[in-house]
Protein backbone atom coordinates (compact mmCIF):
# COMPACT_ATOMS: atom_id res chain seq x y z
CA UNK A 1 0.00 0.00 0.00
CA UNK A 2 1.84 2.65 -0.69
CA UNK A 3 1.73 5.75 1.68
CA UNK A 4 -0.97 8.92 2.08
CA UNK A 5 0.06 12.43 1.26
CA UNK A 6 2.29 13.93 3.66
CA UNK A 7 0.89 15.43 6.73
CA UNK A 8 -2.12 12.62 6.88
CA UNK A 9 -2.35 12.35 10.42
CA UNK A 10 -5.13 9.43 10.44
CA UNK A 11 -6.50 7.47 7.77
CA UNK A 12 -8.81 5.39 7.32
CA UNK A 13 -8.07 2.38 4.70
CA UNK A 14 -10.97 0.50 2.83
CA UNK A 15 -10.14 -2.92 0.91
CA UNK A 16 -12.91 -3.29 -1.30
CA UNK A 17 -11.43 -6.16 -2.69
CA UNK A 18 -12.22 -7.69 0.67
CA UNK A 19 -16.04 -6.30 0.93
CA UNK A 20 -15.95 -8.35 -2.80
CA UNK A 21 -14.67 -11.57 -1.33
CA UNK A 22 -17.53 -10.73 1.56
CA UNK A 23 -19.84 -10.51 -1.07
CA UNK A 24 -19.16 -13.96 -2.81
CA UNK A 25 -19.02 -15.47 0.61
CA UNK A 26 -22.52 -14.33 1.46
CA UNK A 27 -23.25 -15.86 -2.40
CA UNK A 28 -22.38 -19.11 -1.83
CA UNK A 29 -24.13 -19.04 1.70
CA UNK A 30 -27.27 -18.78 -0.58
CA UNK A 31 -26.98 -20.76 -3.52
CA UNK A 32 -29.25 -19.79 -5.89
CA UNK A 33 -31.06 -16.89 -4.00
CA UNK A 34 -29.91 -12.72 -4.93
CA UNK A 35 -27.99 -10.96 -2.44
CA UNK A 36 -28.68 -7.35 -2.43
CA UNK A 37 -25.98 -4.60 -1.17
CA UNK A 38 -27.23 -2.58 2.06
CA UNK A 39 -25.05 0.83 1.60
CA UNK A 40 -27.38 2.67 3.94
CA UNK A 41 -25.02 5.48 6.26
CA UNK A 42 -22.60 5.98 3.55
CA UNK A 43 -21.81 1.90 3.26
CA UNK A 44 -21.82 2.33 6.92
CA UNK A 45 -19.31 4.99 7.24
CA UNK A 46 -16.61 3.31 5.02
CA UNK A 47 -17.91 5.11 1.42
CA UNK A 48 -21.12 3.98 0.00
CA UNK A 49 -20.42 4.98 -3.64
CA UNK A 50 -16.65 3.24 -3.71
CA UNK A 51 -18.36 -0.02 -2.23
CA UNK A 52 -21.17 0.31 -4.25
CA UNK A 53 -19.59 0.38 -7.59
CA UNK A 54 -17.24 -2.55 -6.16
CA UNK A 55 -20.46 -4.92 -5.44
CA UNK A 56 -21.57 -3.85 -9.16
CA UNK A 57 -18.74 -5.14 -10.71
CA UNK A 58 -19.41 -8.36 -8.69
CA UNK A 59 -22.69 -8.78 -10.17
CA UNK A 60 -24.82 -6.94 -7.45
CA UNK A 61 -27.72 -5.17 -8.81
CA UNK A 62 -29.74 -3.87 -6.32
CA UNK A 63 -28.71 -1.50 -3.27
CA UNK A 64 -31.01 0.00 0.14
CA UNK A 65 -29.57 2.86 1.42
CA UNK A 66 -31.90 4.42 4.26
CA UNK A 67 -32.46 8.38 3.11
CA UNK A 68 -33.51 9.81 -0.25
CA UNK A 69 -30.55 11.95 -0.33
CA UNK A 70 -28.17 8.74 0.06
CA UNK A 71 -30.18 7.19 -3.00
CA UNK A 72 -30.10 10.28 -5.10
CA UNK A 73 -25.87 10.39 -4.25
CA UNK A 74 -26.05 6.72 -5.42
CA UNK A 75 -28.03 7.13 -8.59
CA UNK A 76 -25.30 9.37 -10.07
CA UNK A 77 -22.74 6.91 -9.59
CA UNK A 78 -24.64 3.81 -11.03
CA UNK A 79 -27.18 4.83 -13.26
CA UNK A 80 -28.67 1.15 -13.65
CA UNK A 81 -28.82 0.02 -10.14
CA UNK A 82 -32.35 -0.88 -8.55
CA UNK A 83 -31.93 1.29 -5.17
CA UNK A 84 -34.60 0.94 -2.46
CA UNK A 85 -34.71 3.87 -0.17
CA UNK A 86 -35.73 2.10 3.63
CA UNK A 87 -37.57 5.01 5.28
CA UNK A 88 -39.91 5.49 2.26
CA UNK A 89 -41.13 8.73 1.03
CA UNK A 90 -42.71 11.42 2.63
CA UNK A 91 -46.12 12.40 1.93
CA UNK A 92 -45.60 14.69 -1.23
CA UNK A 93 -41.79 13.28 -2.20
CA UNK A 94 -43.20 10.82 -4.46
CA UNK A 95 -42.22 12.65 -7.55
CA UNK A 96 -38.83 13.60 -6.33
CA UNK A 97 -38.39 9.50 -5.59
CA UNK A 98 -39.48 8.77 -9.44
CA UNK A 99 -37.37 11.58 -10.77
CA UNK A 100 -34.35 10.10 -9.57
CA UNK A 101 -35.45 6.47 -10.39
CA UNK A 102 -35.35 5.75 -6.62
CA UNK A 103 -37.74 2.98 -5.08
CA UNK A 104 -39.58 3.81 -1.98
CA UNK A 105 -39.90 0.72 0.91
CA UNK A 106 -43.25 1.56 1.30
CA UNK A 107 -43.89 0.89 5.00
CA UNK A 108 -47.28 1.93 5.58
CA UNK A 109 -51.22 1.66 3.64
CA UNK A 110 -50.66 5.30 3.16
CA UNK A 111 -47.19 5.31 1.55
CA UNK A 112 -49.14 2.44 -0.47
CA UNK A 113 -51.92 4.48 -1.85
CA UNK A 114 -49.38 7.62 -2.49
CA UNK A 115 -47.21 5.48 -4.25
CA UNK A 116 -50.10 4.12 -6.15
CA UNK A 117 -51.25 7.89 -7.20
CA UNK A 118 -48.01 8.44 -8.54
CA UNK A 119 -48.23 5.61 -11.11
CA UNK A 120 -51.48 5.61 -11.77
CA UNK A 121 -50.63 9.12 -13.33
CA UNK A 122 -46.46 8.18 -14.92
CA UNK A 123 -47.27 4.22 -15.17
CA UNK A 124 -45.73 1.87 -13.21
CA UNK A 125 -42.73 2.54 -11.12
CA UNK A 126 -40.73 0.30 -8.75
CA UNK A 127 -41.23 -0.13 -5.25
CA UNK A 128 -40.84 -2.60 -2.38
CA UNK A 129 -43.32 -3.36 0.48
CA UNK A 130 -42.23 -3.84 3.98
CA UNK A 131 -44.42 -5.48 6.39
CA UNK A 132 -43.75 -5.23 10.60
CA UNK A 133 -43.49 -8.84 11.94
CA UNK A 134 -42.03 -7.32 15.40
CA UNK A 135 -39.68 -4.77 14.80
CA UNK A 136 -42.32 -2.18 15.60
CA UNK A 137 -40.53 0.33 13.09
CA UNK A 138 -41.40 0.55 10.05
CA UNK A 139 -43.54 -1.24 7.84
CA UNK A 140 -47.55 -2.14 7.50
CA UNK A 141 -48.76 -3.71 10.94
CA UNK A 142 -50.70 -6.28 10.85
CA UNK A 143 -54.28 -4.65 10.84
CA UNK A 144 -53.04 -2.42 7.21
CA UNK A 145 -51.83 -5.98 5.76
CA UNK A 146 -55.41 -7.03 6.42
CA UNK A 147 -56.46 -3.95 4.53
CA UNK A 148 -54.31 -4.30 1.81
CA UNK A 149 -55.00 -8.54 1.84
CA UNK A 150 -58.95 -7.31 1.61
CA UNK A 151 -58.17 -4.26 -1.06
CA UNK A 152 -55.01 -5.91 -3.19
CA UNK A 153 -56.20 -3.48 -6.26
CA UNK A 154 -54.63 -0.16 -3.80
CA UNK A 155 -51.01 -1.21 -5.06
CA UNK A 156 -52.32 0.02 -8.48
CA UNK A 157 -49.74 0.15 -11.30
CA UNK A 158 -47.46 -0.12 -9.02
CA UNK A 159 -44.22 -1.97 -10.62
CA UNK A 160 -43.89 -4.00 -6.62
CA UNK A 161 -40.35 -5.84 -6.67
CA UNK A 162 -40.76 -7.49 -3.75
CA UNK A 163 -42.71 -7.47 -0.38
CA UNK A 164 -40.06 -7.68 2.70
CA UNK A 165 -39.70 -7.79 6.91
CA UNK A 166 -37.15 -7.17 9.29
CA UNK A 167 -35.71 -9.84 12.14
CA UNK A 168 -35.07 -8.64 15.33
CA UNK A 169 -32.90 -10.92 16.59
CA UNK A 170 -31.28 -12.69 13.99
CA UNK A 171 -27.83 -12.43 15.59
CA UNK A 172 -29.30 -14.74 18.41
CA UNK A 173 -30.12 -17.93 16.39
CA UNK A 174 -32.00 -19.41 19.23
CA UNK A 175 -34.22 -16.63 20.17
CA UNK A 176 -37.79 -17.23 19.68
CA UNK A 177 -38.25 -14.18 17.57
CA UNK A 178 -36.65 -15.60 14.57
CA UNK A 179 -39.24 -18.77 14.17
CA UNK A 180 -42.27 -16.10 15.18
CA UNK A 181 -41.17 -13.49 12.42
CA UNK A 182 -40.14 -16.89 10.08
CA UNK A 183 -44.01 -17.80 10.55
CA UNK A 184 -45.34 -14.19 10.28
CA UNK A 185 -43.49 -13.20 7.39
CA UNK A 186 -45.15 -16.45 5.92
CA UNK A 187 -48.82 -15.67 6.59
CA UNK A 188 -48.76 -12.65 6.10
CA UNK A 189 -47.06 -12.22 2.55
CA UNK A 190 -49.46 -15.54 1.46
CA UNK A 191 -52.32 -12.97 1.77
CA UNK A 192 -50.55 -10.57 -0.63
CA UNK A 193 -50.29 -10.06 -4.38
CA UNK A 194 -47.30 -13.24 -5.45
CA UNK A 195 -44.25 -11.72 -5.99
CA UNK A 196 -40.52 -11.77 -4.33
CA UNK A 197 -39.90 -11.43 -0.80
CA UNK A 198 -37.03 -10.88 1.08
CA UNK A 199 -36.17 -11.46 5.13
CA UNK A 200 -32.61 -12.02 5.93
CA UNK A 201 -30.11 -9.58 6.70
CA UNK A 202 -26.44 -10.16 7.35
CA UNK A 203 -26.97 -12.45 10.10
CA UNK A 204 -30.27 -13.95 8.77
CA UNK A 205 -28.24 -15.36 5.71
CA UNK A 206 -26.98 -17.60 8.63
CA UNK A 207 -29.83 -18.76 10.10
CA UNK A 208 -30.67 -20.89 7.24
CA UNK A 209 -32.26 -21.86 3.78
CA UNK A 210 -35.49 -21.34 5.14
CA UNK A 211 -34.61 -17.51 6.19
CA UNK A 212 -33.40 -16.56 2.72
CA UNK A 213 -36.50 -16.36 0.61
CA UNK A 214 -35.60 -14.84 -2.99
CA UNK A 215 -33.46 -12.06 -1.51
CA UNK A 216 -30.73 -11.01 0.55
CA UNK A 217 -30.02 -7.64 2.29
CA UNK A 218 -26.87 -8.06 3.73
CA UNK A 219 -25.15 -4.81 5.18
CA UNK A 220 -22.72 -5.68 8.32
CA UNK A 221 -21.47 -8.74 6.97
CA UNK A 222 -19.88 -7.01 3.83
CA UNK A 223 -17.94 -4.62 5.66
CA UNK A 224 -16.56 -7.96 7.87
CA UNK A 225 -18.46 -7.35 11.06
CA UNK A 226 -19.21 -10.57 12.52
CA UNK A 227 -22.89 -12.07 11.59
CA UNK A 228 -22.56 -15.01 13.90
CA UNK A 229 -21.51 -13.63 17.21
CA UNK A 230 -19.89 -15.69 19.67
CA UNK A 231 -18.88 -18.37 16.69
CA UNK A 232 -15.55 -17.50 14.67
CA UNK A 233 -16.44 -14.51 12.26
CA UNK A 234 -16.91 -16.12 8.60
CA UNK A 235 -16.41 -12.64 7.00
CA UNK A 236 -13.05 -10.94 6.32
CA UNK A 237 -11.82 -7.56 7.67
CA UNK A 238 -12.30 -4.80 4.75
CA UNK A 239 -10.90 -1.42 6.85
CA UNK A 240 -8.04 -0.49 8.80
CA UNK A 241 -8.17 2.59 10.88
CA UNK A 242 -4.40 3.92 11.92
CA UNK A 243 -3.10 7.50 13.11
CA UNK A 244 0.56 8.90 13.65
CA UNK A 245 2.24 8.95 17.02
CA UNK A 246 2.65 12.29 17.77
CA UNK A 247 5.34 12.67 20.88
CA UNK A 248 6.72 10.17 23.54
CA UNK A 249 7.08 11.23 26.96
CA UNK A 250 8.29 10.07 30.42
CA UNK A 251 5.95 11.24 33.54
CA UNK A 252 7.57 10.46 36.50
CA UNK A 253 5.39 9.04 39.68
CA UNK A 254 2.81 10.99 40.89
CA UNK A 255 2.39 12.63 37.95
CA UNK A 256 -0.51 12.91 35.57
CA UNK A 257 -2.04 12.58 32.76
CA UNK A 258 -4.79 13.97 30.46
CA UNK A 259 -8.30 15.33 30.77
CA UNK A 260 -9.16 14.84 34.97
CA UNK A 261 -5.60 14.58 35.33
CA UNK A 262 -6.12 10.59 35.91
CA UNK A 263 -2.95 9.97 38.30
CA UNK A 264 0.12 7.98 37.55
CA UNK A 265 1.10 5.87 40.72
CA UNK A 266 4.35 4.65 38.60
CA UNK A 267 6.53 5.97 36.31
CA UNK A 268 5.17 5.94 32.86
CA UNK A 269 6.43 6.09 29.37
CA UNK A 270 3.30 8.13 27.61
CA UNK A 271 3.22 7.96 23.97
CA UNK A 272 0.45 10.55 22.01
CA UNK A 273 -1.82 9.38 19.14
CA UNK A 274 -3.16 11.98 16.34
CA UNK A 275 -6.58 10.51 16.64
CA UNK A 276 -9.52 11.40 19.24
CA UNK A 277 -13.25 11.42 19.61
CA UNK A 278 -13.77 13.92 16.72
CA UNK A 279 -12.50 10.99 14.64
CA UNK A 280 -14.83 8.45 15.92
CA UNK A 281 -12.39 6.90 18.57
CA UNK A 282 -15.02 6.81 21.74
CA UNK A 283 -14.20 8.64 24.85
CA UNK A 284 -15.89 5.88 25.99
CA UNK A 285 -12.88 3.63 25.27
CA UNK A 286 -11.07 6.06 28.29
CA UNK A 287 -8.81 3.58 30.27
CA UNK A 288 -10.30 0.28 28.66
CA UNK A 289 -8.95 0.85 24.66
CA UNK A 290 -6.20 -0.70 22.82
CA UNK A 291 -4.04 -0.05 19.82
CA UNK A 292 -1.11 -1.73 18.35
CA UNK A 293 2.35 -0.09 17.11
CA UNK A 294 5.09 -2.35 15.61
CA UNK A 295 3.40 -4.86 17.22
CA UNK A 296 3.39 -3.93 20.23
CA UNK A 297 0.05 -3.81 21.65
CA UNK A 298 -0.07 -0.74 24.37
CA UNK A 299 -3.64 0.13 26.60
CA UNK A 300 -5.16 3.62 26.01
CA UNK A 301 -4.38 5.85 29.09
CA UNK A 302 -6.21 8.64 30.98
CA UNK A 303 -9.52 9.77 28.64
CA UNK A 304 -9.64 9.91 25.38
CA UNK A 305 -9.93 13.49 23.99
CA UNK A 306 -11.04 15.07 21.06
CA UNK A 307 -7.68 14.88 18.56
CA UNK A 308 -5.63 12.72 20.78
CA UNK A 309 -5.60 9.86 22.79
CA UNK A 310 -2.69 8.51 25.14
CA UNK A 311 -0.80 4.81 25.51
CA UNK A 312 1.10 3.36 27.97
CA UNK A 313 4.10 2.46 26.19
CA UNK A 314 5.88 1.79 29.18
CA UNK A 315 8.48 -1.24 28.30
CA UNK A 316 8.19 -0.73 24.43
CA UNK A 317 11.25 0.80 23.20
CA UNK A 318 12.21 4.30 21.83
CA UNK A 319 12.94 3.21 18.87
CA UNK A 320 9.68 1.06 18.39
CA UNK A 321 7.93 4.43 18.83
CA UNK A 322 9.65 7.05 16.60
CA UNK A 323 7.21 10.27 15.83
CA UNK A 324 5.49 9.62 12.60
CA UNK A 325 4.87 5.80 13.25
CA UNK A 326 1.60 4.42 12.48
CA UNK A 327 -0.11 3.27 15.05
CA UNK A 328 -3.22 0.49 14.32
CA UNK A 329 -6.60 1.88 16.06
CA UNK A 330 -8.59 -0.94 14.02
CA UNK A 331 -7.58 -3.98 12.02
CA UNK A 332 -5.86 -7.13 11.65
CA UNK A 333 -4.83 -6.41 15.26
CA UNK A 334 -8.18 -5.45 16.89
CA UNK A 335 -11.22 -5.65 14.66
CA UNK A 336 -14.08 -3.37 14.70
CA UNK A 337 -15.84 -6.05 17.02
CA UNK A 338 -13.39 -5.45 19.73
CA UNK A 339 -13.07 -1.82 19.44
CA UNK A 340 -16.68 -1.14 19.73
CA UNK A 341 -16.53 -3.13 22.72
CA UNK A 342 -13.58 -1.55 24.24
CA UNK A 343 -16.09 1.93 24.33
CA UNK A 344 -19.20 -0.76 25.46
CA UNK A 345 -21.11 -0.60 22.08
CA UNK A 346 -21.68 -2.25 18.59
CA UNK A 347 -19.53 -1.99 15.64
CA UNK A 348 -21.84 -0.75 13.49
CA UNK A 349 -21.80 2.43 15.38
CA UNK A 350 -17.90 2.47 15.35
CA UNK A 351 -18.36 2.02 11.39
CA UNK A 352 -20.83 4.57 11.37
CA UNK A 353 -19.11 7.01 13.53
CA UNK A 354 -16.24 7.28 12.09
CA UNK A 355 -14.97 10.82 11.52
CA UNK A 356 -15.15 13.26 8.28
CA UNK A 357 -11.19 14.07 8.93
CA UNK A 358 -10.01 10.71 8.37
CA UNK A 359 -7.75 10.36 5.00
CA UNK A 360 -10.32 7.89 3.45
CA UNK A 361 -8.20 5.87 1.02
CA UNK A 362 -9.72 2.41 -1.27
CA UNK A 363 -7.62 0.04 -2.07
CA UNK A 364 -8.25 -3.10 -4.37
CA UNK A 365 -10.83 -1.79 -6.46
C1 LIG B 1 -29.79 -2.06 8.01
C2 LIG B 1 -30.76 -3.00 7.44
C3 LIG B 1 -30.32 -4.19 6.83
C4 LIG B 1 -28.88 -4.67 6.91
O1 LIG B 1 -28.65 -5.17 8.22
P1 LIG B 1 -27.26 -5.83 8.63
O2 LIG B 1 -27.49 -6.33 10.01
O3 LIG B 1 -26.24 -4.71 8.62
O4 LIG B 1 -26.94 -6.86 7.65
C5 LIG B 1 -31.26 -4.97 6.17
N1 LIG B 1 -32.57 -4.61 6.14
C6 LIG B 1 -33.02 -3.49 6.75
C7 LIG B 1 -34.47 -3.17 6.70
C8 LIG B 1 -32.14 -2.65 7.43
O5 LIG B 1 -32.60 -1.56 8.04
Amino acid sequence: MHDPAPGTAARLTVDLGAIRRNYRRLKSALGSVAAAGVVKADGYGLGAVPIAQALWREGCRTFFVAHFEEGVALREALPEAEIFVLSGAAPGDEPEFAAHALAPVLNSFREVEAWAALCAKRGPQPAALHIDTGMSRLGLPADEVERLAASPRVLGATDLRFVMSHLCCAEEPAHQMNPRQLAAFRAASARLPKTRLSLANSSGVFLGADYHFDLARPGSALYGLNPTPGQPNPMEGVAILEARLLQVRHVDPGGTVGYGAAPLAQGTKIATIAIGYADGYRRAASGRGRMTCAGHEMPVLGRVSMDTVTLDATGVSDAALLPGTWVEVMGPSRDADAVAADAGTIAYEILTGLGRRLVRRYVNG
